[in-house]
């Protein structure tokens, strides 16, 4: 780029470079070409840094993206003023400031920005390297430029500390997990309301970690809103560190509940983020590591959760694992082994021990699939185990209703969570939710109503049914 530049200037230098360090005392100091050329380099990169931005302004779409519009002015605004200052700083210096769009592309040192509509969170990570590039640029260039000119050194610290300032500020959106949407009720187009597929590549080993998935998924934490909905309930919740389980929890916590949380041992991390945000809600949250393939661990972690909760009306068997088989060349018994040891089994150990604590009016919440449904042909154990848990669904429904305990499920479609990349292929993370009518994957908080539903005595009358939530996929 610099070279770039370079030759540009040889072709056409400006004023000050055949006056080198000269002090010319009718036109006052002069900038080398060396300053010039300096100054010219953060010159075009304020410039295609204005440009991107009103590039992004175009064609950004997805939630928040009003604020997103906002902040992309004042990046604009700002980047055209600097740009200003330092051509008129140029010019002062008898340097010619060369702003052509041409120069511009040719030299500037920001990567060209993505054709097409982009969704707010990739155009905040799109804009805040823009940012940090400029700004390298100025830091660059800064000491030999503070050696010649302090002056424009003096208007380098403003942009470098507006700039670094934009940049905190926009990449704090996404730095966040759950900053998507403002909130849950604000009328609004679903179809852009989360980001739409491309996905950028990725993956994970299991069972996954949130913080290492882009864009950052939303399960709550600053979009769900409670309403009272669980008053003084006590709820296990299994899976419940990352993905749906952790978009249940949080909304239990803020419906009023208090929650018991079974993940693996490797997700502590995650699950003491949830118990955070319980507490936070001034609601107890109880930590139940371990590895519920173990009859004993899932008959523990329901005693745990009952003892420490003092008692149980809600249990979510959410928890989960998703193989990929391609073939049926590839089968091995092991892998049916697991999926059913951790998708199946656990439903009927964990309900047998959660039965005596169960009074007229708790419920069971399993999660099934559209897997179990209409089922994809590389995931024919999974789906299998999800199938099976709507029928379970529908006969522990049976059992249980004479006892006052209602047993319902939730269907999720394809769902923005760890298990994705932790398991499906990069090809298809990029596709992830295309197939869907509504064009996009579901957020973990967008299941978190259907579970609020379920478990609150606001759907007494809801039985052995297993709700959808879909993207428009139906349960066939
Ligand atoms: P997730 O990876 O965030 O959650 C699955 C959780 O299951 C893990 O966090 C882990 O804590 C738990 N788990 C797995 N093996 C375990 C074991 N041996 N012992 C204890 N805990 C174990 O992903 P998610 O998508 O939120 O999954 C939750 C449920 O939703 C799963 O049952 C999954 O099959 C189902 N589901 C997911 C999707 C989707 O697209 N993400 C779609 C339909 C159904
Ligand atoms: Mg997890």
């Amino acid at each position: 780029m610099a070279s770039t530049t370079a030759t540009k200037n040889k072709r056409k230098p400006a004023h000050g470079a055949r006056l080198t360090n000269e002090q010319n005392a009718e036109s006052g100091f002069t900038a080398s070409k060396e300053l010039s050329e300096n100054l010219q380099k953060v010159l075009v990169d304020l410039l295609e840094l204005a440009s991107q931005g009103k590039q992004a302004h175009w064609n950004v779409i997805g939630t928040n993206f009003r604020d997103t519009h906002l902040a992309l002015d004042e990046i604009i605004d700002s980047a055209r003023e600097f740009s200003d200052t330092i051509a008129e700083r140029m010019r002062a210096l008898h340097a010619l400031p060369d702003g052509r769009s041409d120069t511009v592309a040719e030299s500037t040192t920001l990567p060209e920005f993505p054709q097409g509509e982009i969704a707010t969170t990739e155009v905040i990570d799109l804009i805040t390297a823009r940012l940090e590039d400029t700004v390298a640029t100025c830091r660059g260039v800064h000491d030999q430029v503070d050696e010649e000119d302090p002056t424009s050194a003096d208007i380098f610290h403003e942009i470098i500390e507006k700039l670094e300032q934009y940049a905190w500020m926009m990449s704090a959106e996404n730095r966040e997990a759950g900053h998507l949407v403002t909130d849950m009720y604000t009328a609004q187009d679903p179809t852009t309301q989360y980001p739409r597929p491309p996905f950028p590549p990725q993956q994970q080993d299991a069972p996954g970690d949130i913080h290492e998935m882009t864009p950052a998924p939303d399960h709550g934490e600053k979009t769900y809103i409670g309403f009272g909905r669980l008053p003084g309930r006590k709820a296990l919740v299994t899976g419940a560190d990352s993905g749906i389980g952790r978009a249940v929890a949080i909304a239990y916590a803020r419906e009023g509940a208090d929650v018991a949380l079974s993940y693996l041992a490797e997700e502590q991390e995650q699950a003491e983020e949830v118990a955070e945000l319980i507490r936070a809600e001034g609601r107890a949250a109880v930590l139940l590591p371990g590895d519920i393939q173990e009859e004993q661990v899932s008959i523990d972690v329901v005693e745990k959760a009952a003892a420490e909760l003092g008692g149980l009306d809600i249990l979510v068997l959410n928890a989960g694992t998703m193989p990929t088989v391609d073939s049926i060349d590839d089968f091995e018994t092991k892998t049916l082994d697991h999926v059913v040891k951790v998708n199946i089994y656990p439903l009927f150990w964990m309900t047998k021990a959660a039965s005596p604590h169960l009074k007229p009016g708790a419920a069971i919440i399993t999660t099934s699939s559209i897997q179990g449904f209409d089922p994809s042909p590389s995931l024919a154990e999974y789906a299998v185990s999800k199938a099976g848990i709507a029928n379970w669904t529908r006969a522990l429904a049976q059992q249980l209703i004479e006892r006052g305990i209602r047993v319902n499920g939730v269907a999720p479609g394809p769902i923005w969570t760890p298990l994705q990349p932790a398991f499906v292929p990069n090809e298809k993370i990029e596709h992830f939710g295309e197939q869907t009518p509504i064009g996009r994957a579901g957020q973990p908080v967008e299941l978190a109503p259907a579970y609020v539903f379920l478990a609150s005595q606001e759907s007494s009358y809801v039985v052995g049914e297993t709700i959808a939530v879909t993207g428009g996929m139906t349960l066939t």
